[in-house]
């Protein structure tokens, strides 16, 4: 793995409480056909855009003038549409410094009656008008990107046949959609600039096939990457990608996410064999055979696999499975830098031993968690690893790793085996964000990324971490 990630979050004075996913899920079952008093009219709406994986591709610079820029925060009340649109549009600045919220404009469209009335026969109860519903899917959680715009309706198809006959519909009618997954993605992606219509997957989260033997399983969109491993675990299998919580398949497949053991079993690009897709007429389409080994023909998975909804709706997915490691061990340790951290982290790489994850927490980042867990964790930089394999080999390579911390700085290096407890920290480590809304009660966050290659991680982090020290934010880091 040429590449390593570092993760951003800026809380900043804030706008809105973050929903959490069980929120989220419970407002997708209140569907209702009925307007809300408060719905915006059309002269509210506006537009903007799409954007790409920051997992993958977010610049150093960038993110330095995020930092910069958000030292100008103002408070903010949480203002309807129309309120915010005025003020906010005259002045705009697109990103970069001076801008802490990311404005593109789009267009707007006064949505069809006649479309309306068509997609009430195919969904029957499975559309919403609700104003509220419609602002909570039209507006993103800890993202600086400004929503201008909410979907004019929300359908949630059960059937692929339903999303085809949707998507037909609103390419006769040249409105636009806008696919809707876990909505854990945050970088503005599930935005609805210029309104139009939203497909929920929530209704389409069934296990189709599981195949033990090859190790695949194929299933709905809507169903997310830790239903599907409670599901697989009695099976010995397991799927290694590990987003946000909440993410769906669909989702995790449009935005070629990764997860913190993409260090070991790659990204979305590595574990997708095969998709089927709705595409912008109405047609579906097969991209390749459950076969692991072909060649033939272009190779549409990887085209699907990172269009963020762009290309086509995805409405089945086979994925490629893994045997679930005979043993696993989990080993912390502290540092007086992140650079010492960060250290560890690119000796460990180069020293050949395959690690299945290795993160390193700042030392904000352990306070927070601290605080949210009732946890009495050093406030250090600290890495967090994975190791997998028989347990005699994943023994060896903690002890390999031990003396490789120990000649970097590192101290209280500790392991864990017991099950439960190697769950419990990697659930603590995969919940941080809202560990930091403990430490910062009124506040709202920012995240981003960068990726750089490894040999840059060091100098990227002490260099960033200066230039937000010196700033009035509160800003925690971790990478993988
Ligand atoms: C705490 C936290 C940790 C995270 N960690 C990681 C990480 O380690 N690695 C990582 O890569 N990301 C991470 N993410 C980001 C996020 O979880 C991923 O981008 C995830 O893949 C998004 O999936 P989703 O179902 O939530 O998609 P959504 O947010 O619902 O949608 C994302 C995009 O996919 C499109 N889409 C959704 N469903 C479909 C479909 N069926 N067909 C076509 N297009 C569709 C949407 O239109 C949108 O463009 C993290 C987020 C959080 C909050």
């Amino acid at each position: 793995m040429s590449n390593f990630f570092s993760s951003w979050l800026w809380l900043s004075r804030f706008r809105s409480s973050s929903l959490n996913h069980s929120f989220h899920r419970a407002l997708h079952s209140i569907t209702t056909a009925t307007p809300h008093k408060n719905a915006p009219t059309s002269s509210n709406f506006f537009n903007s855009h799409r954007t790409n994986n920051p997992w993958t591709n977010w610049s150093i610079p960038l993110a330095l003038a995020l930092s910069a820029g958000s030292l100008s925060l103002q408070p903010h009340s949480d203002p309807s549409f129309s309120d915010s649109l005025d003020s906010d549009i005259s002045g705009v600045s697109i990103g970069g410094k001076g801008s802490t919220q990311y404005v593109v404009k789009g267009s707007q469209k006064e949505f069809p009656q006649e479309l309306l009335e068509e997609l009430k026969i195919i969904c029957k109860d499975n559309i919403s008008l609700d104003y509220d519903e419609r602002y909570f899917h039209g507006k993103p959680q800890n993202s600086f990107h400004k929503a201008v715009n909410i979907p004019d309706v929300i359908v949630y198809p059960r059937s692929e046949e339903e999303v085809s006959k949707i998507v037909k519909l609103c390419n006769i009618h040249k409105i636009p959609i806008v696919p809707y997954g876990g909505a854990t993605s945050i970088e503005g992606h599930t935005l609805s600039p210029n309104g139009g219509v939203c497909i929920d997957m929530a209704s389409m989260q069934k296990v189709k096939a599981l195949h033990v033997d090859d190790m695949d399983v194929v299933v709905d969109p809507g169903i997310g990457w830790m239903e599907l491993n409670e599901y697989l675990e009695p099976f010995g299998l397991f799927f290694p990608l590990d987003p946000g919580p909440g993410a769906s398949i669909g989702g995790m497949c449009a935005t070629r996410c990764s997860g913190s053991l993409a260090v070991r079993y790659g990204t979305m690009r590595d574990n997708v064999i095969s998709l089927k897709v709705v595409l912008a007429n109405g047609d579906i389409v097969k991209t390749a055979s459950r076969a692991r080994k072909s060649a033939a023909g272009y190779d549409l998975t990887r085209l699907m696999i990172g269009s963020e909804g762009t290309l086509g709706v995805i409405t089945e997915v086979t994925l490629r499975l893994q045997k679930i490691p005979q043993c696993s061990v989990v080993a912390m340790c502290n540092f007086p830098s992140v650079k010492d951290a960060a250290d560890v982290a690119i000796a460990t790489m180069m020293s050949g031993i395959q690690v299945s994850r290795v993160e390193l927490l700042d030392e904000v980042q352990i306070k927070a968690i601290n605080i949210a867990n009732g946890k009495n964790f050093p406030e250090c930089p600290t890495l967090m690893f994975e190791f997998i394999g028989t347990e005699a080999y994943a023994r060896e390579q903690t002890q390999i790793v031990r003396k490789i911390v120990s000649e970097h700085n590192g101290s209280d290096f500790v392991f864990a085996e017991e099950p439960e407890a190697k769950k419990e920290l990697w659930k603590i480590r995969k919940e941080a964000l809202w560990a930091c809304f403990a430490m910062a009660p009124n506040m709202e966050a920012m995240i981003s990324d960068v990726c750089v290659p490894l040999s840059h991680l060091a100098d990227i982090i002490s260099r960033s971490k200066k230039e937000l020290d010196a700033s009035s934010l509160v800003c925690d880091c971790s990478c993988w």
